[in-house]
């Protein structure tokens, strides 16, 4: 997936799941670094490890949990961060969630591709749900379609989290009344 693609699904999910923009900024943050990395560790020879060491799942996860647990599973608040004082468990919490991003990275990548599973040599899960494009960094059409249901779901799942079940069903009998 490109850049672009895993940016923009990864803020999506995560604001769609926590209903949190700091929380999906930091994602957005953490979203490129499995591939970024591959630069820094391997240099010229990035193409033979594509995928590989950096896209091993469990680090990143252990990582993101150990994070969450010391912020006691909470989201980060800016108000905290900005007011400084007891803000460590929301540092966690911001930590937790670029981690996040990496994780996303792996699962995004796994819907157009193989990544791996236990041996982080081998990439041997993946599905071809969609291809990507030959032109390096451009969008396909099938990568535009994933991005796009993303976001729309995670819309949604945002714009329920904005009601409260009870005032959502009161929102839609005034609507049916008024109709
Ligand atoms: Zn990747």
């Amino acid at each position: 997936m490109t850049g672009k693609g895993h940016r923009l699904s990864t803020f999506a999910f995560v604001l769609g799941a926590t209903g949190s923009p700091l929380a999906a900024t930091f994602s957005f943050l953490g979203s490129t670094f499995p591939d970024s990395s591959e630069y820094v560790f391997f240099g010229k020879r990035r193409n033979r490890y594509h995928r590989r060491y950096t896209h091993w799942f469990i680090p990143w996860l252990v990582m993101a949990l150990v994070c969450f647990e010391r912020s006691h599973w909470i989201v980060p608040r800016l108000s905290v961060l900005v007011d400084g004082r007891n803000a460590h468990l929301d540092v966690w919490s911001c930590a937790g969630f670029w981690l996040m991003g990496c994780v996303l990275h792996i699962l995004e990548d796994a819907w157009c591709g193989t990544v791996p599973f236990l041996l982080p040599w081998k990439r041997s899960v993946g599905m071809h749900v969609f291809h990507m494009s030959k032109k390096i960094g451009e969008m396909s059409r099938g990568e535009k379609n994933f991005v796009l249901c993303c976001v729309g779901i995670s819309l949604i799942a945002f714009m329920f989290r904005a009601f409260t079940l009870s005032s959502f069903v009161d929102f839609v009998i005034a609507l049916w009344r008024s109709i």
